[in-house]
């Protein structure tokens, strides 16, 4: 034996030796170790916490080259994710396809040459009629039983309006109460009566104006009407009101003042001080001037008929200020009084005062 196989003869048995301590002299065979068999280790799944899916999906792909991910949004649920990634599943909703787009709207009724020469005598009769028969015709056939907005759904009675279908004068409220709802008729709660006193103090009475609402039916529980609703419900006063063709308009309140006259921007206080109009469209023919020139008058630039507004306080308001009682003397001017002061320029421009 060499002096380098004594050596190395020696470096193996302190290694050997060493062996056997630290595994605790169990015995540690110099035969080389076997091939480890990889077919006997079983697959661990990969759970990836970031991409947080499935075990199933990843074990399907751990085997070859992962599949790109699918594109992450906070707004889509992991389930969702997985079913993206893999294959979508018939319940999910496929979150990746564009909405359809929306149906066309339904095409304009073709009206045959008879039913359009019968609509176009129609039209021309209704020149002809009263503006009692306009407002009744309004109320039977276009109103009817409207179901044009929900609130058809909560009302008890449709509030169309009353008094003289030629008055000068034309209240206009927000939309009925309670008590309204429940007789159909506009204005005959306390604040009905209120505004019958407001009437008999400028020499007048129910009879001799016209009442009506902005909407037709009640709002539940007397909240502020709905663009939606105002927007279905306020060609009915457009046509009411070209009807009756008043010569004035006092608009009780300040949303109604606001719907008439267009100002959204506008305080109940400078509405009140402000010259203000409803525009009531293009003349037909002569119809704006019809009663004169006192109250309705002509844009001349487009031949609108304007007819002036008056916006004062609605009744409810003044009897929530002042209830039933004489008003406070606090030295300034109560809400009755400024409403009375609103009344008399109405009339003052109705008679052609103003
Ligand atoms: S509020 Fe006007 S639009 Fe709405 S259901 Fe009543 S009448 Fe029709």
């Amino acid at each position: 034996m060499t002096d380098v196989t004594a050596d190395l003869a020696r470096r193996f048995a302190r290694a050997l030796e060493q062996l056997r301590v630290s595994h605790e002299l169990q015995y540690v065979s110099t035969r080389p170790l076997p091939e480890p068999d990889h077919s006997a280790i079983p697959v661990i799944p990969v759970i990836d916490d970031v991409h947080d899916a499935a075990p199933e999906a990843h074990a399907s792909t751990s085997a070859s080259q992962p599949e790109p991910s699918a594109p992450r949004s906070p707004m889509v649920p992991p389930s969702s994710r997985v079913a993206a990634s893999s294959e979508a599943s018939p319940r999910e909703p496929d979150l990746f396809t564009p909405a359809p787009e929306p149906a066309p709207p339904a095409p304009e009724p073709v009206l045959d040459e008879q039913d359009q020469a019968r609509r176009r005598s129609l039209r021309e009769a209704a020149q002809r009629w009263t503006p009692a028969e306009k407002l009744e015709y309004l109320r039977v056939h276009n109103v009817g039983d409207c179901q044009r907005c929900p609130l058809a759904r909560t009302r008890n009675r449709i509030v169309f309006g009353v008094g003289a279908a030629q008055a000068d004068v034309m209240f206009v409220g927000e939309a009925p109460g309670a008590d309204e709802d429940r007789q159909g008729e506009p204005f005959v709660g306390r604040a009905g009566q209120l505004l019958n006193q407001w009437l008999v103090q400028l020499g007048l009475s129910r009879e001799d104006v016209y009442i009506a609402n902005v909407l037709k039916c009640r709002p539940p529980g007397n909240r502020d009407p709905r663009p939606e609703e105002v927007d279905r419900c306020s060609p009915f006063l457009q046509a009411q009101i070209r009807a009756i063709e008043p010569k004035v308009i006092v608009a009780l309140g300040r949303h109604a003042g606001m719907l008439l006259s267009g100002r959204e921007e506008m305080t109940l206080r400078a509405m009140r001080q402000g010259r203000l109009y409803y525009d009531a469209g293009v003349a037909k023919g002569d119809a704006g001037a019809a009663k004169g020139d006192a109250g309705a008058a002509k844009d001349p630039a487009s031949a609108r008929v304007l007819i002036p507004l008056v916006v004062t306080y609605h009744p409810a308001y003044v009897l929530r200020q002042e209830g039933d009682g004489p008003s406070p003397t606090t030295g300034r001017a109560s809400a009755t009084d400024m409403v009375m002061t609103d009344l008399r320029r109405a009339l003052a421009i109705a008679r052609g005062n103003l």
